[in-house]
């Protein structure tokens, strides 16, 4: 059997160095001519390695036509087309876990960025405000705030972990209610926004949550609810959060992802109570050493003949 591997995420780079002996790579993105590629080795790739930011589009997975396997570094494997996967045989997988942690850290931190305005803050004193004007405005107080989760899985329990110890009520809204917590459940994201103070994104982004977070959401969350959304842009309607922040009728937002990354609306970029990240839930050199680990043992375990470590579940 073919021991190569395509790498087409160029984020993955530098897991060459520590991958099994007797794998050879290919990188994609160095190829000077694809369509040549292909050609010559497109039959022997039956691997490949991939980002979340980069993805597997039906077009480069159709051109390696004894493709088996895809291996993405990252949970969420939104940018890879599952549907052909699916129809072709193919199986994915994904870093599970090992982020949950850094996440959910970075969850609360914008929580408490956005209650708190530690950015605003923050700029008060570093523009000699403080000196000047002496007196910063109050904020928000965030512990004993009642919490929403939309999306009560891994990522969704390690937010509700840390949430609990600020003493915050806990609600969520999944497809499925969990029977292994007693945190309230919501048939909708609507009425789960309705009740609550906060409302943390952590679904998927799938034909299904596409847009989930729309007008009428916000709105439920009402002029002091604050919006975290730290799973994938395009879950949020963006036009309408902007409208819904210039109204009033959202309190803030905090924001790690945006539907079309690196692109941020203008209008965002003015608004002191909104917290801006360039996609980094889980960017510490732990975690993406950690996932790391997970993409190299599931590229171990393919050329080994062993069971993948962690196949999605199409
Ligand atoms: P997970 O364990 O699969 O949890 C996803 C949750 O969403 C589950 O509770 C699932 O429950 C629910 N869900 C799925 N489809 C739904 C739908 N149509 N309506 C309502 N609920 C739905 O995933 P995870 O590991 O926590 O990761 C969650 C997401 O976080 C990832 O998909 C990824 O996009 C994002 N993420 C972002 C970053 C970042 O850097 N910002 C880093 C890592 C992950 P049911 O099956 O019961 O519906």
């Amino acid at each position: 059997m073919s021991n190569e591997l395509l790498i087409v995420g160029q984020h993955l780079e530098p897991i060459i160095s520590r991958l099994p002996p007797g794998v050879s790579t290919h990188c994609f993105w160095k190829e000077t001519d694809q369509k040549d590629f292909f050609r010559e080795a497109g039959p022997r790739i039956r691997i490949i390695a991939t980002d979340a930011f980069t993805g597997a589009s039906a077009g480069l997975m159709a051109a390696l036509p004894n493709l088996e396997v895809v291996v993405n570094f990252g949970v969420g494997y939104d940018t890879i087309d599952t549907q052909f996967a699916k129809d072709h045989g193919i199986t994915i997988t994904n870093t599970p876990d090992v982020l949950n942690d850094d996440v959910a850290d970075l969850a609360i931190g914008l929580m408490l960025a956005v209650c708190r305005r530690i950015c605003v803050a923050d700029r008060f004193v570093r523009d000699g405000l403080w000196r000047e004007k002496n007196l910063f405005p109050l904020s928000t107080k965030m512990s004993g705030k009642h919490l929403g989760i939309l999306g009560l899985g891994r990522i969704g329990m390690a937010v509700a972990k840390r949430a609990a110890a600020f003493d915050m009520p806990i609600s969520y809204h999944s497809r499925h209610r969990r029977t292994d917590v007693d945190y309230e459940y919501y048939d909708s994201p609507i009425t789960l926004a309705e009740a609550v103070d906060l409302l943390v994104v952590l679904v998927p982004e799938t034909d299904a949550t596409r847009g989930m977070v729309n007008a009428s959401v916000m709105e439920a969350l009402g002029p002091d609810g604050i919006l975290i959304n730290i799973a994938r842009g395009p879950i949020v309607d963006e036009p309408a959060l902007v409208k819904a922040l210039q109204d009033g009728a959202l309190g803030g937002a905090g924001l790690d992802v945006f539907a079309k990354e690196p692109h941020v609306p203008e209008e965002l970029l003015t608004m002191e109570n909104v917290v801006l990240q360039p996609h980094l839930g889980s960017a510490t050199r732990d975690t993406r050493f950690a996932m790391a680990a997970l993409v190299i043992q599931n590229i171990a375990a393919y050329f080994n003949g062993q069971p993948l470590v962690t196949p999605v579940d199409l």
